[in-house]
């Protein structure tokens, strides 16, 4: 459990504006921004600005934000024009399921068949 900016955290950094990144949307509690190796046309990763390990530790410590993060996978769904074709929204936890960066976050996926995508 967290919610404070951590030094070691990539994704701080780019909250903090301290690594680029193609910033796609920004609220006053998210971040949206392309994913460096994307799986599909539309890959993009939607953060909370608090840091949190992942999707679960986010909900449980600030739920408000947790709430905004699903409702940014929508509007970046809509704004990528692949709201209609179908998305998919995926929270990765823990090293076992793929997660390699500790900070939540949404990767929202579109444009292609997602039928048996994994990211
Ligand atoms: P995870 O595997 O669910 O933790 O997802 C982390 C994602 O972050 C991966 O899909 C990476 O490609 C992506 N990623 C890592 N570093 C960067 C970066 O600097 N900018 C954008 N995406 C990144």
């Amino acid at each position: 459990m967290s919610g404070e900016p951590q030094a070691d955290c990539l994704f701080c950094k780019i909250v903090a504006g301290e690594i680029p990144a193609t910033i796609v949307r920004e609220t006053d509690t998210t971040v949206a921004f392309r994913d460096i190796n994307p799986q599909a046309p539309t890959h993009v990763l939607v953060i909370p600005r608090v840091h949190y390990r992942d999707g679960a530790a986010l909900a449980a410590g600030d739920p408000g934000a947790a709430a905004d993060v699903l409702r940014e996978a929508g509007e970046v769904a809509s704004q990528e024009k692949v709201a209609e074709s179908g998305y998919r929204v995926i929270f990765n936890s823990g090293p076992g399921a793929g997660q390699t960066v500790f900070h939540a976050h949404a990767h929202v996926l579109g444009g292609k068949d997602l039928q048996r995508l994994v990211v």
